[in-house]
């Protein structure tokens, strides 16, 4: 596969996406829990590995790459400092990128971008997309982007590629309807006048 330096939001989104799909997140436990969940989660981000182009499917050994890049991604995610996010993302680029170089995309027009190696694993080929996609994403946007999921006990994380740059939560249509119905429950059991004063104000 070859990753476009433009689309960052591929790469950012399928880096939130995997690191989200840890039972450390979700409370029914993990997602990737065999090698065809792997492949449903590639599919379900329109991702086709050239490590998978003759038609195989994800091995048990790939889910364990996999799993261990989520790993490293996670990590990625809480580093404090920028220039460590830096490094460690262009880590993963390293570990099967090849270029920059130039490709032309549906409109016949150059674009940036950053092939994996032919004989590149299926995890390295992840790596390279979601190394791309972070550095894109800090770049175009900001560090600031990289966070926690606002909803109490979750410990999702998120690259907000959003235009306004207000996602809060690391599953919105999970976290953010737990959040929401949270406020309601709160909102009714605080009955005071002072709060419904503040509230309406
Ligand atoms: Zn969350």
């Amino acid at each position: 596969m070859k990753f476009d330096f433009s689309d960052y939001a591929l790469g950012a989104g399928v880096a939130t996406d995997l690191v989200n799909t840890s039972p450390s997140v979700r409370s029914a436990g993990e997602v990737l829990a065999d090698p065809a969940a792997l492949a449903t989660f590639l599919a379900e981000h329109g991702l086709h590995p050239d490590a998978l182009a003759d038609g195989r499917g994800p091995t048990q050994g790939d889910l364990d790459q996999v799993r261990a890049l989520r790993q490293e991604i996670r990590a990625l995610l809480e580093t404090p400092a920028e220039e460590d996010v830096v490094d460690a993302a262009a880590g993963l680029v390293a570990r099967a990128g090849l270029g920059p170089s130039l490709f032309r995309d549906g409109e016949g027009r150059w674009q940036w971008c950053v092939a994996a190696r032919p004989e590149a694993s299926l995890a390295d080929e992840l790596a390279v997309l979601t190394g791309v996609g972070l550095l894109g994403a800090l770049r175009t946007l900001s560090h600031g982007r990289f966070r926690h999921c606002a909803a109490d006990g979750c410990q999702g994380m998120f690259v907000d590629t959003s235009k306004a740059g207000k996602r809060r939560y690391c599953m919105p249509e999970v976290c953010g309807n737990r959040r929401n119905v949270a406020n309601h429950r709160a909102r009714r059991s605080r009955n005071s006048p002072d709060t419904t004063r503040s509230v309406s104000s």
